[in-house]
C-alpha cells in the first residue's frame, strides 16, 4: 500500500484474470492513420510484463483519441502490434469492447495471455461522461455497460493510467467501486515523483512555467508558491505576457490583442496580488523576442517591444540568466515551452533553457505535451530526469486537487481486501 493505494505486490496474479485500464493515447496521422510516438506505449511496458509473467490473464483497456480533441477515434488495433514487439509476447487485439466477442475472447484467455480491446471511446459512456459533463458518480458510473459487461469476467483491476488520473469516466473510475484494485507501476512511480516534487524537494526548487495554458499554470504557480514547493519561478510563453502586462510593462499590441482574444483577462487581474504576495519568488523575462516585417527574429529590452509587435519568445539575455538559476538549481519542475519554439525564430528561448536542463545536476521533471514534443525535437529525451506521460493528470495533481481516480483506487482499498496487505 502507498498513498492509500494497493500495489501490485498485495495480489497474487497466478490464474488471475486482469483488466488493466493504460494511457497508450499517442498522436496519429490523419492521413495514414499511423501513430506518430510511442513513447506512452514503452512507459506501459513494465507493467504489463509484469502481469503476464506472474501468470495473469490480461485484458488491456485503453483509449485513442485523434489530433483534434473528441472529433474522431482511432481503433487501437496498431498499438497491439507496437506492444506486442516492446512487451516481447504475442498482444492480441480484438476489435470489440464489450460484446460477446470480447466477452468470449476474455474467458478463453490462458495464464500469461494478453488481449487489448479496442477503443474504449467507443462506449458511448465513456466518451459523453467526460464530454457532456454528465458528472456520473463513481457508483453510478459502476453501473454503465463496459463495468457491467466486463467486471464480471475479471478478479482485479489495474490502472496504469496515470496521465488519464484527471480523467472521471467508467473505465477509470467505475471498476473500482466493484473489483479489488491496484495501480500499475508507472502510475506508481509517477504519483511517487510528482509527490517527491511537491512534498519533498530537494532545494533550491525551481518551476519553470511557459507555454499557452495559462489557467493551469495560473493554479499550478498559486499551489506550488503557497505550499512553499517552489523558491523561484521562471516565467515564459504567455504566462510571462500576462505577468508583465499586469504590471504595466507594454508587450506589443499583437501580444495584447492575443491576451483578449482568448480571454485571458481574469489572470491579469489574478496577476496583481500574485506578485504582490510573491514577486519576489516570480521571476519575469527581462528582454523579449519578436518578428519584424520580413518574419525575422528581433530582440528588445522588455520594456522597449515596439508598439506593434508580439513577443514570441524570451530574448537571450532572460534565457541565459534562466539557464543560470537551473543549472544552480536542484530540483526543477517544467511544464510549457519559452516561446512558439515550433518555429525556428522563436525557439532560442526554449532551446536554451531545455539544454540547461540536460546539463544541470539537479533532479528535472517535465511534463506537457508540448515540452515533450520540444524535448525530443532537441534529442534531450534521455538527459531529462523524469518525463512525465501526463499532462493534464499532472498539472491537477500539482495545483492540490486529489485525482479522480486516486480517489477511485483508494475507495477501492478501503473496500476490497488485498491478499496479502503491506504497509
Ligand atoms: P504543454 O503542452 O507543454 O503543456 P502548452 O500547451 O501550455 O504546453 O503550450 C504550448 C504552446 O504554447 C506551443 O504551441 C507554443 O507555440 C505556444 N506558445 C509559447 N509561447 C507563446 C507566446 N509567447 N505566444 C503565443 N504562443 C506561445
Ligand atoms: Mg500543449
Amino acid at each position: 500500500m502507498r498513498f492509500g493505494i494497493n500495489t501490485l505486490d498485495e495480489f497474487n496474479l497466478a490464474g488471475k484474470t486482469v483488466l488493466c485500464r493504460v494511457d497508450i493515447n499517442q498522436p496519429v496521422d490523419r492521413q495514414t492513420g499511423k501513430l506518430k510516438s510511442i513513447n506512452r506505449i514503452q512507459a506501459c511496458v513494465p507493467t504489463v510484463r509484469e502481469l503476464a509473467e506472474h501468470g495473469a490473464k490480461v485484458v488491456l483497456l485503453a483509449h485513442q483519441g485523434s489530433d483534434i480533441e473528441y472529433k474522431n477515434f482511432y481503433t487501437t488495433a496498431p498499438h497491439a502490434e507496437v506492444l506486442t514487439e516492446l512487451v516481447g509476447r504475442e498482444v492480441r487485439f480484438l476489435d470489440d469492447v464489450t460484446g460477446p466477442a470480447a466477452r468470449e475472447a476474455i474467458g478463453a484467455l490462458k495464464n500469461g495471455e494478453i488481449l487489448l480491446l479496442d477503443n474504449v471511446r467507443f462506449c458511448a459512456e465513456e466518451q459523453t461522461l467526460f464530454e457532456m459533463k454528465l458528472n456520473l458518480t463513481h457508483e453510478q458510473q459502476a453501473k454503465t455497460q463496459v463495468v457491467t459487461k466486463l467486471a464480471p469476467l475479471a478478479d482485479l483491476y489495474v490502472c496504469d493510467a496515470f496521465a488519464a488520473a484527471h480523467r472521471d469516466q467508467p473505465t477509470l473510475c467505475g471498476f473500482e467501486q466493484v473489483l479489488p484494485s491496484a495501480m500499475g507501476r508507472l502510475f506508481e512511480q509517477e504519483f511517487c515523483v510528482v509527490s517527491g516534487v511537491m512534498e519533498s524537494p530537494d532545494r533550491p526548487c525551481v518551476f519553470v512555467l511557459g507555454g499557452a495554458k495559462v489557467s493551469d499554470a495560473f493554479l499550478m504557480m498559486e499551489t506550488v508558491l503557497s505550499k512553499g514547493a517552489a523558491d523561484t519561478v521562471l516565467t515564459g510563453g504567455l504566462v510571462a505576457n500576462i505577468l508583465l502586462f499586469a504590471k504595466g510593462i507594454h508587450i506589443g499590441q499583437a501580444s495584447l490583442d492575443f491576451i483578449q482574444k482568448s480571454n485571458y483577462g481574469e489572470f491579469i487581474e489574478k496577476s496583481i496580488p500574485l506578485l504582490e504576495k510573491y514577486g519576489e519568488k516570480i521571476v519575469l523575462p527581462t528582454d523579449a523576442a519578436y518578428l519584424d516585417s520580413d518574419g525575422k527574429r528581433k530582440e528588445s529590452m522588455i520594456d522597449s517591444v515596439p508598439g506593434e509587435a508580439g513577443v514570441l519568445d524570451i530574448g537571450s539575455q532572460t534565457a541565459a540568466n534562466y539557464a543560470d538559476i537551473i543549472r544552480a538549481a536542484k530540483t526543477v519542475f517544467v511544464n510549457g515551452p519559452m516561446g512558439v519554439f515550433e518555429k525556428p525564430e522563436t525557439e532560442h528561448g526554449t532551446k536554451t533553457v531545455w539544454n540547461a536542463l540536460a546539463q544541470t545536476a539537479a533532479y528535472t521533471v517535465l511534463g506537457g505535451g508540448d515540452s515533450i514534443t520540444a524535448t525530443e525535437q532537441y534529442g534531450l529525451v534521455d538527459q531529462m530526469g523524469y518525463i512525465c506521460t501526463g499532462g493534464g493528470a499532472l498539472i491537477r495533481f500539482l495545483t492540490g486537487e486529489e485525482l479522480p481516480v486516486v480517489k477511485a483506487l483508494r475507495h477501492a482499498a478501503k473496500t476490497f481486501p488485498a491478499d496479502q496487505p503491506k504497509e
